[in-house]
């Protein structure tokens, strides 16, 4: 399958496909365990083909278009990579979201990202560390985030269109 990188792109085809893509959702989400699990291993190789093409200092599309989410244990270290106290932190860049527990950046795009890199990569929250969650989740674990992801996200994307490229044989999307 063509691997598509550009977020322009990407968003186009996004438009076009959510039916499609919601209905095929829908019906992923209908497979039991043990069928969803057998999707983890192909969609990890994939993943690693991806990191070969994908190169993320060429995007940055995370650190715009997502709410920009750090843990309470985050701050710490953000507060020593930046030089300004963790009082200051939350109290100037952050929303403390009662539900979750956790602290939402005042705005978006990150503060912290420059051009399409983050400026403060060592001291950066543990989801900026672990999004796009491939590398250390089980796709069966997360799937439902990579299918929010579709748009926003190409490593999301391509994984989206192997699964549905690998379902094909047993489901009519449309
Ligand atoms: S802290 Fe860095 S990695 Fe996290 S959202 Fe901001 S720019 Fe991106
Ligand atoms: S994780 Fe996805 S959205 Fe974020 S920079 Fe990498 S490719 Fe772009």
């Amino acid at each position: 399958m063509e691997i598509i990188k550009k977020i322009e792109e990407i968003k186009k085809i996004s438009k076009l496909k959510s039916v499609e893509n919601e209905k095929f959702f829908e019906i992923f989400r209908d497979f039991n365990e043990e069928l969803k699990k057998s999707y983890d291993k192909p969609v990890k190789n994939f993943y690693q083909q991806l990191t070969k093409i994908i190169n993320c200092r060429e995007c940055g599309n995370c650190c715009r278009d997502i709410i920009i989410v750090f843990e309470k244990d985050d701050i710490p270290l953000l507060s020593k990579g930046i030089g300004k106290s963790e009082k200051e932190i939350v109290e100037q860049d952050f929303i403390f979201y009662e539900k979750h527990k956790v602290y939402i950046m005042n705005q978006s795009p990150c503060k912290f990202l420059k051009g399409n890199e983050c400026s403060i990569y060592p001291f950066r929250g543990t989801e900026c560390r672990e999004f796009p969650y491939i590398e250390t989740k089980e796709f069966s674990k997360i799937y439902n985030y990579v299918f929010q992801g579709y748009s926003i996200c190409p490593f999301h994307f391509n994984i989206v269109e192997f699964v549905k490229n690998l379902s094909v044989d047993n489901l009519k999307i449309n």
